[in-house]
């Protein structure tokens, strides 16, 4: 991207799916990719006579997710009817709220991208509960120009989180996306899968130009429905280009142009019209006649808030100096989210070693799931199996070679670790058998043994080898060992 003589100012709506079994006002599944138009009942279609009943369970998500980006829990929040007409919204309304949010006045804190030591805070007005209404998809049945309506979407509970416009760079809008993104699937929120719709971010963004000591800012361009970050980063930058571009060439600013709703098209990379924006005054907001407002206790909200847990920041540094591991390596267990954290602390105990513990789950446990195409919920080999694995590493009862057989034959085939190394024959050689294998060996390799009286002790790894060939259950450490020892001794 070029410098311009501008500031950009970037403010994000993000819509995250609570992780909810149903629908926010009815029992319907929120299950993703059922077939068209079959988790639907009255109150999702909006049928006459159909009344909406809360889930509790999206509050108790709502709040959570607040309490985590630092937001007031206000005692009383409300719900209200947004009015527009979409083929995909049967009712004609969302129900939505407007001026008394569940969660409103937090913040985020992002490490500045353009310098590490340095902290960014990212101001939050608002994150408000409202359903989500259904899918329209055009063009399924090539040639035919159809369209299509699912609506097994509606009703689904969608938390939306609106930042003040803190941020300036495409980078920052996405340290700020990726933290919230950290911390709502941490927090067991919503699941976050992009390409399913579950996070999707609307973009504010316009420029602030300076000129002879005037500061002229452009109109706002909402840029709609993006689906993935790297989309984002590229619409704002895209964005910025243009909106130079187009204030050079038109001289139109936020007085006279106000605020337009743009698209964003992944194929061609650029931002295209959509509509005029509508204000709230367009959307005829009134309170939704068939909800109550709900009373949030101060006690529920402590409650929430003592169950929140460390967050990914404080368990990243616990997980380094409780350890001793390095900053990457408590990263990338902490960006797998939390049931892998709990899976990595119960194995380090069990194993006594978080430095073996954690390379052995990044590469050998992560590197099965992914085999597999399971989660760790669901891991064959329990922490306290790969544990007991890892302490019998470290005790040299077992080479790291043999180690890795028995967790591939306890991940497919289950049962104890005990059992597994019995069935593959593994058996510890005691110390007497090794010593007489390492004679053996030094008495048919006369120039190992000279080499090491010269004082090439690596000489010994050719031993190693051998000696494996003849017993596969020797421990090259104590074969190094013992032969050195010898060869000294002799
Ligand atoms: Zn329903």
């Amino acid at each position: 991207m070029s410098q311009l003589p501008t500031t950009t100012i970037i403010g994000l709506e993000v819509h995250v799916q609570l992780k909810t079994a149903t629908k926010l006002f009815c029992g319907c599944s929120t299950k993703f990719g059922s077939p068209p138009n079959t988790q639907v009942c009255p109150v999702c279609l909006g049928l006459p006579g159909a009344l909406p009943v809360i889930n509790e369970h999206a509050i108790e998500l709502a709040i959570r997710a607040g309490l985590a980006i630092r937001c007031d829990i206000p005692p009383l929040t409300k719900w209200d009817r947004k009015q527009y007409f979409y083929p995909d919204l049967p009712k004609g309304y969302q129900i939505s709220q407007f001026d008394l949010p569940i969660c409103a006045d937090g913040c985020l804190e992002i490490t500045d991208p353009a310098d590490p030591d340095a902290i960014r805070r990212i101001g939050i007005i608002r994150a408000h509960l409202e359903e989500d209404a259904g899918k329209s998809m055009h063009d399924e049945a090539a040639g035919r120009a159809d369209s299509r309506i699912d609506l097994n979407r509606c009703g689904t509970p969608l938390l939306e989180i609106v930042s003040e416009p803190d941020m300036r760079t495409a980078d920052e809008a996405l340290a700020y996306l990726t933290k919230l993104k950290e911390i709502m699937t941490h927090l067991g929120v919503s699941d976050c899968e992009m390409q399913e719709g579950s996070l999707r971010v609307d973009a504010n963004v316009n420029l602030h130009i300076d000129k002879h000591g005037q500061r002229i800012a452009t109109p706002i361009v909402e840029v709609k429905n993006m689906n993935s970050f790297r989309n984002v980063a590229a619409a704002l930058d895209y964005e910025v280009e243009r909106q130079y571009a187009e204030w050079e060439e038109t001289g139109h600013t936020i007085q006279t142009h106000g605020k337009r709703t743009f698209g964003w098209d992944d194929v061609k990379c650029v931002t295209y019209p959509q509509r005029e924006k509508e204000e709230s005054a367009d959307y005829r907001y009134f309170p939704c006649p068939d909800l109550l407002p709900i009373r949030i206790p101060r006690e529920r909200v402590e409650e929430i808030r003592a169950s929140l847990g460390e967050t990914p920041e404080e368990t990243r540094e616990r997980l380094q100096s409780q350890y001793g591991i390095k900053a990457y390596d408590a990263d990338v267990i902490v960006s797998q989210g939390r049931a892998m954290v709990e899976y990595f602390d119960a194995a380090a105990m069990a194993s006594g070693d978080g430095k073996r513990t954690s390379s052995w789950i990044q590469q050998d446990v992560m590197r099965t799931l992914k085999e597999q195409g399971s989660d760790i919920e669901s891991f064959g080999v329990s922490a306290e199996q790969l544990g007991q694995l890892l302490s019998k590493v470290k005790s040299g009862e077992l080479t790291n070679d043999r180690a890795r057989d028995v967790f591939k034959h306890v991940s497919e085939n289950g049962g104890g670790i005990e059992d597994a190394i019995k069935a593959l024959g593994i058996e510890a050689v005691d110390d007497s058998e090794m010593e007489a294998l390492v004679k053996e060996l030094l008495a048919a390799n006369p120039k190992v043994v000279d080499d090491v009286k010269n004082g090439n002790q690596k000489a010994v790894g050719s031993l190693i080898g051998q000696a494996r060939g003849k017993n596969p259950n020797a421990n090259p450490q104590k074969i190094r060992e013992i032969a050195l020892r010898l060869i000294d001794q002799a």
